[in-house]
């Protein structure tokens, strides 16, 4: 596998997962790498990978839904929630939420946009970014970027300076999260081929940090 290919690891129904294996996954998710120490030696592989992750609302699932009941007790959903940890939480670039389908809209005839236009877009993007970081070495997307190309590629204006202000205050953002909110700017601006990050795309990487608020009010 070439370093500039992700593998994707997806892990279904994550508050499952025991505590300590989650928490294994934040140095690799932090530096695209793991060591593994024993008595006599230290040995460093490569992993970069893309975590995507799956999980309920709740134990019984219908936490927030509009048709079905939940049956949890509020401490029984802040144990589940709370296997998540804020590190980890905070080193997953996009947490969306996805409420009930309806039928009717199930059903309806629309169709979304397709996926062969969404996948142009991607890849003008991806190639953006390659450009972007040519000549430097062990960066090929936004999602590398450490604090020296934040700084460099990610300069934002006042008024977005104010929106992640105010998150911070509000959903008491850490420090972290407020340079995934940078990059994942930088990229919803590279999907729409912008050079500059303007207000609306730091609002909407602002609000893929649903969890932030949720998980841990
Ligand atoms: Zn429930």
């Amino acid at each position: 596998m070439s370093l500039s290919h992700h593998g994707v690891l997806f892990l279904d129904e994550l508050p499952e997962f025991k505590r300590n294996v989650l928490e294994v996954l934040r140095q690799p998710l932090e530096d695209g790498g793991v060591t593994i120490s024993r008595a006599v030696t230290s040995l460093s592989y490569p992993a970069r990978f893309m975590l995507t992750a799956a999980m309920n609302p709740c134990p019984c699932g219908f936490f927030g839904d509009p048709v079905n009941e939940c049956t949890c007790t509020p401490p029984k959903i802040q144990k589940y929630r709370s296997r998540i940890s804020g590190p980890l939480l905070d080193r997953i670039d996009l947490h969306l939420e996805v409420p009930r389908v309806k039928y009717k809209e199930l059903a309806s005839q629309e169709t979304g946009e397709r996926s062969e236009v969404i996948r142009k877009r991607v890849n003008k993007a991806r190639i953006i970014q390659q450009k972007r970081f040519q000549g430097r070495k062990g960066i090929f997307c936004n999602a590398h970027m450490e604090a020296k190309e934040i700084k460099e590629f990610c300069k934002i204006g006042e008024e977005s300076q104010d929106l992640i202000k105010l998150a911070i205050t509000q959903l008491g953002l850490s420090a972290r999260a407020y340079d995934r909110i940078l990059k994942v700017s930088r990229t919803i601006a590279d999907l729409e081929e912008k050079p500059d990050i303007e207000p609306a795309h730091v609002s909407e990487a602002i609000g893929y940090r649903s969890l932030d608020r949720t998980l841990w009010m």
